[in-house]
């Protein structure tokens, strides 16, 4: 049983990372903001309900978000571990993870400065079918704007505008950091370094799960 938390701030590489992971461990991810993309993307009262925060990077409500995880974490699928994408992002989710009496295993905290984190959301897309993200440079899909799995188009995601990246930016030190450090505080937390490409990631966080 291996139930992860990835943190990072937008850009850092923890979707990509999460992804790489899931498959190398079998086990699945359980992404938030995949979710609420693909209310979004069905046109669910739950999607329109998010989009205009998610659009203006703002959190949406915690029961929200919590709901998601409460759904999915007691799956079949999840009954080896899962990984946690997007969640918790502040304390009162941190709180709640626990509540539900759902144990972490470890936490890994992706650290990239925040000038690289700006750039590298800009050359990001996501698939509009699956939400499979790329990036122009570090990770470009086979064939320009098309999806390498299904074949989707590939578009920016609306929350990737500069303006709102450092807004997410801001909102991820004041809400998220000192979730970083809560788990760091009970001996959970492994930092790795997200400057040296998605490999050397991969490797560091391997190496990390067996610490
Ligand atoms: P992400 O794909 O993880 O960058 O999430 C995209 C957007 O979804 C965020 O900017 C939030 O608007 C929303 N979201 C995802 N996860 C959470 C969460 N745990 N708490 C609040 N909002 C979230």
């Amino acid at each position: 049983m291996m139930n992860l938390i990835l943190f990072g701030p937008p850009g850092a590489g923890k979707g990509t990372q999460t992804e790489i992971l899931c498959n190398r461990l079998g086990i699945p991810k359980i992404g938030t903001g995949d979710a609420l993309r693909g209310e979004i993307r069905k046109g669910t009262e739950l999607g329109l309900r998010c989009k205009t925060l998610m659009d203006e990077g703002k959190f949406v409500p915690d029961e929200i978000v919590t709901e998601i995880i409460r759904n999915r974490v007691n799956s079949p699928d999840c009954r080896n571990g899962f990984i946690l994408d997007g969640f918790p992002r502040n304390l009162a989710q941190a709180k709640k993870l626990s509540e539900m009496g759902i144990e972490i295993t470890k936490a890994i905290a992706i650290n990239v400065p925040d000038d690289l984190l700006v750039e590298r959301v800009q050359g990001r897309v996501v698939c509009e079918n699956c939400g499979l993200s790329y990036h122009a440079v570090n990770a470009p899909p086979k064939k320009v704007g098309v999806c390498d799995v299904c074949g989707g188009s590939l578009v920016a995601r609306p929350d990737d505008k500069p303006e709102t990246v450092r807004a997410r930016l801001a909102t991820y030190r004041e809400q998220t950091q000192p979730v970083v450090e809560y788990y760091a505080s009970i001996g959970l937390l492994q930092r790795v370094d997200g400057t040296k490409g998605i490999q050397a990631t991969t490797e560091q966080i391997l190496l990390a799960l067996e610490d």
